[in-house]
């Protein structure tokens, strides 16, 4: 079987094959803070209030970008200049020429794999709603790079 997710190149794909990319882990939905001294990013446990952090599926994917403006079309951007984008995230490892890791659902076959492999945001993140954003820096965390 031809594994396409390892033999195109992100431009090849589909609109079908674009989303099945994404690995569910939701770190992307997750704030960040950048450095501006050194411009190094540094990932926070706080998420975006439209993310249902069950599913770890965002709660209005078609007006993310109305409801939040920084929100990105990932799509319409040049994914190796996302130096925020987590290591792990797919749509970066193939943009690298990299392999999918082993617990993606596409190479296991179960959606679940992403949670059960530590490597989503399910219930470690808190939502946006209930911190101020001059706080966010008291919630760094470093299991995200
Ligand atoms: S970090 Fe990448 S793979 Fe993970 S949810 Fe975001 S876009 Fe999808
Ligand atoms: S709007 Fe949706 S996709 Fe965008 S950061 Fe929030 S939860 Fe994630």
């Amino acid at each position: 079987m031809t594994e396409w997710w390892h033999e195109l190149p992100l431009t090849a794909l589909d609109a079908q094959q674009w989303e099945a990319l994404c690995d569910g882990c939701a770190r992307c939905c997750l704030h960040k803070l950048e450095d501006v001294d050194t411009g190094e990013v540094y990932y926070t446990g706080v998420r975006c209030r439209h993310l249902d952090e069950t599913a770890c599926r965002c709660g209005d994917y078609a007006n993310r970008s109305v409801l939040v403006p920084h929100c990105l079309d990932l799509r319409a951007q040049d994914i190796a200049a996302l130096r925020w984008l987590p290591a792990t995230c797919a749509y970066r490892l193939r943009a690298e020429g990299r392999p999918l890791p082993e617990w993606h659902h596409l190479v296991s076959g179960d959606r679940e794999t992403v949670h059960t492999a530590g490597m989503s945001i399910r219930g470690r993140a808190v939502s946006d709603e209930f911190v101020h954003p001059d706080g966010y820096d008291e919630h760094i965390i470093h299991w995200v790079e």
